[in-house]
């Protein structure tokens, strides 16, 4: 009984707080389900100030599903060029193409059926269906988790799967019913806005502090408990810039790899950064040349990091007249820039381009 009453609690002084405090986005002020699909895909891994251009540039390049399944592939990669986490993007197109050829162009309208589009987990279904249909499917994302722990006080790890099941049930018994999509957009604003990531959030102002366990105990700055600590992977890329009279000579990435389809100079990449005389020697390089006689300049390095990668890269800037435009693509200098490219090509390509 006792937990019943702070759980009505949680809910009735958030939303209250919520009705003065919201933040205002388009995609909250639409109910259309294939822009808040759009929205919530855009600001996986994105913070709301990064993603606002690219969900204003989605919606107006692709104004409906229609318009994204017949899109071009590179010309969603290239709309979606510099948020990063391309399968996103890749999935979004997949998701229009299976909705438009085996659904008739109807959205689901169900948690369910959401959850059989490519790339949307519990997380965006439970979004989508809440923000689009009032349906009571509690979202708990990074900020949710932050909220959870310390008001309640569970030092369960956040990305195990007993510490996620708890959450969620914590969450859909926390949720408003006929106020779904208020109580969610309620409480991952006071996440994002009050109980912030940092050691000191702002607990004098926060609506749900009364109660707020972390508060009492003094453990804010232990909670949410993370028990897998990131392992970054390191990986050394070789960019050969090389051109003729006519252009770069450029490859699509098609393996299943960061940046998939989007374009690059050849690439080598090894295990370590290799010397001219390695690299020079490499199958790869001699795919690119088989001048003898060629000049190689070395750029500085660049270091580009990803959630679980650290890119360490160089361009070497390769001068020769006999360079192979059979198995790459040869790009005029003034086309480079209409490529999708990773954002560490196109700072490159900044410097070249003029
Ligand atoms: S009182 Fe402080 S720690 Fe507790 S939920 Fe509110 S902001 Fe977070």
């Amino acid at each position: 009984m006792l937990e019943l009453t702070a759980i009505n609690l949680f809910t009735k002084n958030l939303l209250e707080w919520h009705k003065k405090n919201k933040r205002s986005f388009p995609w909250k002020e639409t109910s259309d389900p294939y822009k808040i699909w759009l929205s919530e895909i855009i600001l996986q891994q994105t913070r709301v100030e990064q993603g606002l251009p690219y969900y204003l540039k989605m919606v107006k390049l692709f104004p409906t599903i229609k318009h994204l399944a017949s899109a071009k592939e590179d010309e969603v990669l290239k709309a979606w060029q510099g948020l990063g986490y391309y399968s996103r993007a890749r999935n979004l197109q997949s998701g229009a193409k299976y909705i438009l050829e085996e659904l008739n162009g109807k959205l689901p309208e169900n948690y369910d059926g959401w959850l059989k589009i490519k790339g949307v987990g519990p997380y965006a279904a439970a979004a989508i269906v809440s923000f689009a249909y009032n349906l009571p499917h509690a979202v708990v994302d990074g900020n949710v988790y932050r909220v959870l722990a310390r008001n309640f006080g569970i030092d369960l790890p956040i990305d195990s799967t007993e510490g996620k099941k708890k959450f969620s049930n914590l969450a859909n018994k926390l949720i408003a019913k006929k106020e779904a999509a208020l109580f969610n957009q309620a409480i991952m604003d006071l996440g994002a806005t009050v109980c912030k990531p940092s050691s000191s959030p702002l607990c004098k102002v926060c609506p749900v502090n009364e109660n707020c366990v972390a508060l009492k105990k003094n453990m804010i700055a232990f909670l949410p408990v993370k028990s897998k600590k990131i392992v970054l992977r390191n990986r050394f890329f070789h960019y050969i810039v090389a051109k003729n009279e006519t252009g770069f000579l450029m490859e699509k990435r098609k393996e299943n790899d960061i940046w998939k389809g989007l374009y690059q100079f050849p690439l080598i990449e090894s295990e370590k950064f290799l010397s001219l005389v390695n690299l020079s020697a490499h199958p790869t390089f001699k795919k690119v040349t088989n001048d003898k006689n060629l000049k190689i300049t070395a750029g500085k390095k660049f270091v580009y990091l990803l959630s679980h990668q650290k890119i360490h890269a160089k361009f070497f800037l390769v001068s020769t007249d006999k360079i192979n435009s059979k198995i790459y693509s040869v790009i005029k200098k003034i086309h480079l820039k209409k490529l999708a490219v990773p954002k560490i090509i196109e700072h490159y390509l900044k410097n070249i381009i003029h």
